[in-house]
């Protein structure tokens, strides 16, 4: 069954000293018409991972600038499900491991029963996040009319690293989409020509106004991370990130242990949460764990060791370099984050990180394990370089990638397609 994510109130005008007045306004205006205008987000997790952290505000925004909109997720599903999903995953971004026949079919048959409880509409604008539920539309044909919800517009946001997928998992994947009215996508370097609908681009967004992303002060910063054993008066290289091999754990292990040699004292802090739909996850934090008892400086720190909102911006906000060594990367809300906390920030060449960082101005985008280790001893010697690449790390997240300029586009694609 889906169930409704309760949400709190967010308002628009919070965000105004952060986005500034105009940007209100425009979302006001844009909005004018689309009173009432019921619009529904169904993803596949209220916990864990960018897609929720999106949604916790993009929905109540999108309340205050006037709209009915809401947010449902899949809720009850057999962990199977998560496992086959993880799969489509990986394999859209790249992995070698094709689907079974039975896998797939067991993601169709979930699909089938979602489609047949989908939230009762009417519903004006439906967008259904990633390739969990993106199925459910292909099954509501076989829904009786009678049980069958009235929804204007379909559109599919996709919120994966599509530059290089496994050609049969996108096949599949593509004649489910290829149903909806428009696909979103977060580069239209990710729309591969088996697209046959309308695109669009719209890249994520971060909310100045949350927990994660408010300053707090350095000494409650202190306090956090001493208190998972980490010293506040060394070096401190982070990474945020679900434990994920797209994430490259084990390359920032290497690369610490490369800085390590040359600076004694530094420390790395893993921070990751895990997510209900990751059974993966698992797996690879008790890797990590191992990896890390031969060193003390080593700290892989989960949710479940405590690490919520509050412990995360602590981390980000004290980190003397943030790292974001993914392989594969939709977008990196984490990059964002830390940029916004003006962090000089060492990232992938993954397309989501490219679209954030121009190399050398606002942070650095690094090709190798080597190449990381150098730049992030170039940051450690250098606190002027550091302070510069942080302060053009939060001009850009302001520019470009605000919650308010995140609702503003969507409600762009709205009237576009009345
Ligand atoms: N996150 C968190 N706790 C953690 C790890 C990650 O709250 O221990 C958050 C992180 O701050 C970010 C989101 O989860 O807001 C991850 O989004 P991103 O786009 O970076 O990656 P995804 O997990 O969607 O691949």
């Amino acid at each position: 069954m889906f169930r409704e994510v309760e949400l709190p109130e967010k308002q628009l005008k919070d965000q105004s000293p952060y986005a500034g007045e105009e940007a209100i306004r425009e979302i006001k205006q844009l909005a004018q018409g689309m009173e009432n205008l019921r619009v529904l987000h169904v993803n596949s997790t209220s916990y864990g991972g960018g897609v929720a952290e999106l949604l916790y505000t993009i929905v109540p925004l999108t309340r205050d600038a006037g709209l009915d909109a809401r947010w449902y997720v899949m809720d009850n599903v057999p962990p199977e499900f998560f496992e086959v999903t993880k799969k489509i995953h990986n394999s859209l971004q790249g992995a070698e491991t094709p689907l079974t026949d039975n896998e797939w079919k067991l993601y169709e048959d979930i699909n089938m029963r979602f489609a047949a409880s989908f939230p009762p509409g009417p519903w004006d604008v439906v967008i259904i996040h990633d390739p969990q539920p993106l199925a459910v539309l292909t099954f509501l044909d076989g829904v009786p009319e009678s049980r069958k919800p009235a929804v204007g517009r379909w559109f599919w946001r996709c919120h994966i690293d599509l530059s290089t997928p496994l050609m049969s998992t996108w096949q599949k994947v593509a004649s489910h989409l290829n149903r909806f009215d428009c696909a979103i996508f977060t580069s239209r370097e990710y729309v591969q020509e088996e697209v046959k609908i309308p695109v669009c681009e719209i890249t994520p967004s971060i909310d100045p106004t949350s927990p994660k992303n408010l300053a707090i002060s350095d000494e409650e910063g202190r306090r956090i991370i001493a208190s998972f054993g980490i010293d506040p008066k060394r070096p401190l290289m982070v990474q945020v990130s679900r434990f994920d091999p797209w994430k490259d754990p084990f390359g920032v292990v290497d690369a610490y242990s490369m800085v390590k040699r040359k600076t004694p004292d530094l420390q790395l802090a893993m921070v990751g949460s895990i997510a209900h739909d990751d059974p993966e996850g698992i797996e690879l934090l008790r890797k990590l764990r191992k990896l890390a008892e031969h060193d003390h400086d080593i700290h892989v720190l989960s949710n479940e060791d405590g690490v919520g909102a509050p412990e995360v911006a602590a981390f980000q906000q004290l980190a003397t370099v943030v790292v974001q060594k993914s392989v594969r990367e939709g977008f990196g809300l984490t990059i964002t984050e830390a940029m916004w906390k003006m962090r000089p920030v060492v990232a992938g060449a993954a397309t989501g990180c490219k679209l954030q960082i121009t190399d050398g101005v606002d942070g650095y985008i690094i090709n190798s394990t080597k190449e990381c280790a150098e730049r992030v001893c170039e940051i450690l010697k250098n606190p002027e370089l550091a302070a510069k690449l942080g302060r053009e790390a939060r001009e850009t997240v302001r520019r470009k990638f605000l919650s308010t300029r995140h609702v503003a586009n969507y409600l762009k694609l709205f009237a576009r397609h009345k």
